[in-house]
């Protein structure tokens, strides 16, 4: 199975192949059809295997419809530490190259100010840690009211760390109708019950 096979447009054919990528990884092959179908996803999967991509790369395709709104971004994805985030807004400069996007970052040692300009301006993407997401939020900087795909990645690690009650309330903020991809390198019953919450008719997937 090649990228093109998987439902791609044209634009993240081409940064992939640019990245030398020949082939999808198995939880690419699995999860990127359903994400463009719209389904909600719960994947099991450890970083390594490509996961991130699985979520990007459809992302972008998603986002190639519609234009941002000034402080209401259209997808939202949740990362435990900034690090991990950081290296989700690398992927989306790498894949996104031919594709328009804007994005926002919301992680600790980012300035607010910076970030805010963005958000005030309209993005596509923004990825955040929750705490600095909901900081934001109550600030009233950002308004979730518009968000169209949520991805909760690493889930299992945000339950240790204590986030889940922010995201709780992040998604509180959110509409009821939307796309829910969660990712977990584990799915010990909290995370299954968790996703029971947030995801709905999900397709699970496990590599
Ligand atoms: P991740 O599991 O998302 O942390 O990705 C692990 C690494 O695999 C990253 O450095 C990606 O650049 C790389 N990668 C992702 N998808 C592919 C692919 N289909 N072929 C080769 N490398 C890939």
């Amino acid at each position: 199975e090649t990228f093109a096979d998987l439902g791609l447009g044209e634009g993240i054919l081409r940064a992939v192949a640019d990245a030398g990528y020949t082939k999808p990884t198995p939880i690419q092959q699995k999860a990127i059809p359903y994400v463009l179908m719209g389904r909600d996803i719960l994947g099991c999967a450890q970083t390594g295997t490509g996961k991130t991509a699985s979520f990007t790369l459809p992302m972008i395709d998603i986002l190639a419809q519609g234009r941002a709104r000034a402080r209401m971004p259209r997808t939202v994805i949740l990362e435990p530490t900034r690090e991990l985030a950081a290296q989700v807004a690398e992927n989306f400069d790498t894949y996104g190259k031919y594709n328009k996007l804007t994005m926002a970052l919301l992680i600790g040692g980012v300035s607010f100010n910076e970030q805010e300009k963005l958000l005030d301006r309209g993005v596509d993407v923004l990825i955040a840690t929750p705490g600095r997401l909901l900081d934001h939020c109550e600030r009233g900087k950002v308004m979730l009211t518009d968000t169209k795909v949520l991805v909760i990645d690493e889930a299992d690690r945000m339950l240790d760390m204590g986030f889940i009650p922010d995201v709780e309330r992040i998604v509180g903020l959110m509409p009821v109708i939307r796309q829910t991809l969660m990712f977990s390198a584990t799915m010990p019953p909290e995370i299954k019950k968790l996703a029971d919450k947030f995801l709905m008719n999900p397709k699970e997937m496990a590599v």
